[in-house]
């Protein structure tokens, strides 16, 4: 069967993750994260302290998986679940770091095409649209500004009760950013066909509402 593959890329903190769940649970799609698989590579090559040039061959022995537990995704390395240890700053800035080097991205590569091959999905990150999934039905490039991203960030981490300040937030989205979009391999961009979205001046739920409507005008759907 056929599946149907929609990709949303865009820079970290434009609520690609909330706003593609929302659209997810309503289609009836797998939603994939991933941003949680190239967390894992950073948490691994940083708990095992690995050198760059042996990137390559230590991670082809290092079990990365997704697994979707009543559709909800959990990240796994070998057995062990590190869903929860992958969300701190630190990984947040390793990662970036990490996911420029080829060999991660290639490593990584192979699992979310199969995820796609196998299953209807909203698959969200940097170079979906424009790499993993070229023949994606729907693409949608969702954004929205720095400050904003920033004051989201800030928002949901207050509410957690451990906040760095907000000029650290917007000063690291402002990093990340400049690392995503300039590095060689699978740099983060708009690919031609993708729609754009802005959100700087929406809530979830009507950001939601706009991926939904974009998606259902792509593939002709009514719901
Ligand atoms: O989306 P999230 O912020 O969790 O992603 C963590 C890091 O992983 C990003 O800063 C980005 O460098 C990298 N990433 C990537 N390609 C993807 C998803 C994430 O390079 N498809």
């Amino acid at each position: 069967m056929k599946t149907i593959n929609i990709a949303i890329d865009g820079p970290a903190g434009a609520g690609k993750s909330t706003v593609a769940k929302m659209a997810a649970a309503k289609l009836g799609y797998i939603y994939v994260d991933t941003g949680a698989l190239y967390r894992a590579a950073a948490l691994f090559i940083t708990e095992n302290n690995i050198p760059d040039e042996k990137i390559g061959t230590a991670l082809k022995n290092s079990d990365i998986s997704l697994k979707f537990i009543d559709g909800v995704q959990r990240v796994f390395i070998g057995n062990r679940d590190v869903s929860e240890l992958i969300r701190t700053p630190e990984i947040s800035m390793v990662a970036s770091r990490t996911s420029a080097i080829p060999a991660v991205r290639a490593y990584l590569f192979e699992t979310q095409k199969k995820i796609a091959a196998e299953n209807n999905v909203i698959m969200d990150g940097r170079d979906i649209g424009t790499v993993v999934l070229p023949e994606a039905e729907v693409k949608i490039f969702l954004t929205a500004s720095a400050e904003k991203r920033a004051e989201r960030r800030y928002k949901e981490l207050a509410e957690k009760g451990d906040c760095p300040p907000y000029e650290d937030i917007l000063s690291d989205i402002i990093r990340r950013d400049y690392q995503d979009t300039h590095r060689d391999t699978a740099p983060l961009r708009q690919a031609e066909d993708a729609v754009l979205a802005d959100t700087t001046n929406l809530d979830l739920e009507q950001s939601a509402e706009e991926i939904i409507r974009i998606i259902n005008e792509k593939t002709g759907s009514e719901s």
